[in-house]
């Protein structure tokens, strides 16, 4: 928690939590989880309540060693990263389950554009950089990015939006991957997301060469292996990705 907003001076540091405070007294959102108040400006912040914020707990004992889910039964990889050729990306870790309580997380920012919610999921990313087998800092932070039709009807791109707080925060961010229009992958198996993406995420500057994506969600990990592929193809030589949920 104590890096949020750690780049700032502690007075502008003041002033924003003051605002988000302001805003939600003015325009009240509640904690999407219980749906009770915000009691004051860190909570307003965050867009979480202080319990539900610290009662969204994850654990690193058994992590998947591609996609860093929780393993259930398996031993080393998951079964979403088992069989074909394995993926294209060196490793990722993925923070929440995308179910019950941290569902609502994710709708409330995705789907309700809470948008203070940003600055809670901006945190968990960079406290999941540190679960990476490298530095943060030897990596550039890469935006996966959404699906063109898909800004339209959502009317804003949350995972760029996660960027820019990321660059407040003081981590830099590196928007060099553009994506055509594809299918959703939502609509797809597991087969047919793997070649969906492929020659759909295009690489519009030099790749630098280490790379940290980051994401929303990671399903099958197609979507990361397609701009790792990307990635790898315009120069760079290791992938990582650090995806908020799991499904
Ligand atoms: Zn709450
Ligand atoms: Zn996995």
């Amino acid at each position: 928690m104590a890096k949020r907003l750690r780049a700032l001076p502690v007075s502008i540091r003041h002033a924003a939590r003051a605002a988000a405070y302001i805003r939600e007294y003015l325009f009240p959102a509640n904690c999407p989880i219980c749906g009770g108040e915000l009691l004051d400006a860190g909570e307003a912040w965050y867009g979480l309540c202080r319990p539900c914020s610290d009662a969204l707990v994850i654990s690193d004992e058994g992590r998947c060693v591609s996609c860093g889910r929780p393993l259930i039964s398996e031993q080393g990889r998951c079964l979403q990263c088992r069989g074909g050729d394995g993926h294209i990306f060196d490793g990722a870790y993925s923070i929440f389950p995308y179910t019950g309580k941290y569902r609502k997380l994710l709708r409330a920012y995705k789907f309700g554009k809470t948008l203070s919610l940003g600055n809670f999921l901006a945190e968990r990313i960079l406290d999941a950089l540190e679960k990476l087998p490298i530095a943060a800092s030897e990596g550039a932070l890469v935006p996966v990015p959404p699906r063109p039709g898909k800004i339209r009807k959502a009317g804003w791109d949350q995972v760029a939006c996660l960027g820019a707080r990321l660059e407040k925060m003081g981590q830099p961010v590196y928007p060099c991957l553009k994506r055509l229009p594809s299918k959703s992958q939502k609509e797809l198996d597991k087969a047919d997301r793997k070649t969906n993406l492929m020659g759909k995420i295009l690489c519009a500057k030099p790749a630098p060469k280490t790379v940290i994506l980051f994401d929303d969600v990671i399903t099958t990990g197609a979507t990361l292996d397609a701009c790792a592929a990307a990635l790898k193809g315009a120069g760079a030589e290791r992938v990582f990705g650090v995806c908020l949920f799991y499904d």
